[in-house]
């Protein structure tokens, strides 16, 4: 009997999934740098095109590498059908707008990656398409945001910068009931630890710059649902505007989702630790994490981080609030280890101000309004020994 990759564990299916080996049986997979392909005959040319035949066309329609990529993380998130895009935006962009169209209206938690809000706030609303933003956490206020014309949810949970919790499966049954379509962008929980298609998105998207790669080298997206759905909103508007993966980048990621497993539990484990020592120190004000119980939403947390079963995990990012701006920039320029730096999921750490940085094109009414005051500090954990990070937090925590 073949082996079935759909019975395969995590870990199989992180190495062994999508590979798809060249007559020549390299062990790596090949990266396929091509942007076109040729065809045995004008008669194979003409069935390719009008997919009576199977087979690659021209790279922004698809690529044996990029193939490859998009069929390993398809595997590992349970999901019919993935596309990959050349970043995190891209796939956000294109799961957007591919559902709506002019007259529709969006409904949002307010806790969003910067440039998520800037689609929806922006851009969006210049084809006619309008964005509610609500209390994420709140249930009772998506259901009050609905409008006859409400199309499409979009989540973002654990939520930049404050991680705070959305509770995917309660969102998804209040879209069910008016038929709206929803979207989870899973960056900060990882496909290790959440699953949105099992709890009822239709989509979801990830940027792979993060965790995927983990590792600082390239930029990456991607999203993935059911074929139909995928095929009938993304197909064309992949084909026809071109935000393709490169191959090289694609072989990266490849290589990036083999240790994903092992990267991210990692991360994970260093992440409580350093959340408990900081949330105890008496200059923090306060810690945010999603796996300690004083998160305030920490059951729902529990309830959908759970690994795929029953291994609840808080993810690698931890957020602190330190008072004020100076003594945020105070504990920052005191770090020896840890980098100053906007990345997240990268096996360095990193710690960044978002007020002044990822967040800093919000008005200060609206950072309030999500409550990321001053003295707020993201903190991206990696893969450094867990003392060493400790020490260095503390040194710089001293400073602040
Ligand atoms: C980084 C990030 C993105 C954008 O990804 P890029 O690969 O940088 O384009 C989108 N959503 C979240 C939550 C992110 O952290």
């Amino acid at each position: 009997m073949a082996e079935d990759p759909n019975d395969w564990e995590v870990a199989t299916r992180l190495i062994r999934g999508g590979l798809a080996r060249s007559p020549h049986g390299e062990t790596s997979e090949p990266i396929y740098l091509t942007q076109s392909f040729a065809y045995d005959s004008a008669e194979s040319a003409d069935a390719r095109f009008a997919g009576a035949e199977a087979g690659f066309i021209y790279a922004r329609y698809g690529n044996p590498t990029v193939k490859m990529f998009e069929d390993r993380l398809a595997l590992l998130e349970g999901a019919q059908a993935c596309r990959a895009t050349a970043s995190g935006m891209a796939a956000v962009h294109m799961a957007i707008t591919g559902l709506v169209r002019a007259g529709d209206h969006v409904i949002s938690g307010k806790a969003l990656f910067g440039s998520c809000r800037w689609i929806l706030n922006t851009w969006a609303p210049r084809f006619g398409v309008e964005t509610t933003l609500v209390d994420g956490p709140d249930l009772a206020a998506w259901r009050n945001a609905v409008r006859p014309n409400t199309r499409l949810f979009f989540i973002e949970t654990p939520a930049n910068p404050l991680l705070e919790i959305c509770d995917i499966a309660g969102i998804c049954a209040i879209a069910g009931e008016i038929g709206a379509k929803v979207v989870v962008d899973n960056v900060f929980a990882t496909p290790i630890f959440q699953q949105p298609l099992k709890l009822g998105a239709d989509i979801v998207v990830y940027s792979a710059t993060k965790h995927i790669d983990g590792q600082g080298r390239v930029l990456g997206g991607a999203m993935l649902g059911e074929t139909a759905l995928m095929e009938e909103a993304y197909k064309d508007i992949a084909r026809h505007t071109g935000p393709a993966l490169s191959p090289f980048n694609a072989w990266v990621l490849l290589k990036g989702l083999e240790t994903l497993d092992l990267r991210v539990r990692r991360q994970t484990e260093t992440a409580a630790l350093l959340a408990d020592r900081l949330a105890a120190h008496a200059k923090v004000k306060a810690c945010r994490y999603p796996g300690r119980s004083d998160h305030p939403q920490h059951a729902v947390a529990m309830r959908q981080m759970n690994g795929g079963g029953n291994q609840p995990a808080g993810g690698t990012v931890v957020a602190f609030d330190l008072g004020s701006r100076d003594a945020a920039f105070r504990f920052l320029n005191a770090l020896e280890l840890v980098d100053i730096s906007n990345n997240l999921g990268d096996a360095k750490s990193m710690a960044t101000h978002p007020p002044t940085t990822t967040h800093r094109s919000m008005t200060e009414e609206q950072r309030l309004e999500i409550g990321l005051t001053a003295g707020w500090v993201r903190l991206s954990v990696g893969l450094e020994g867990p003392a060493d990070l400790a020490r260095d937090l503390e040194r710089a925590l001293e400073a602040a």
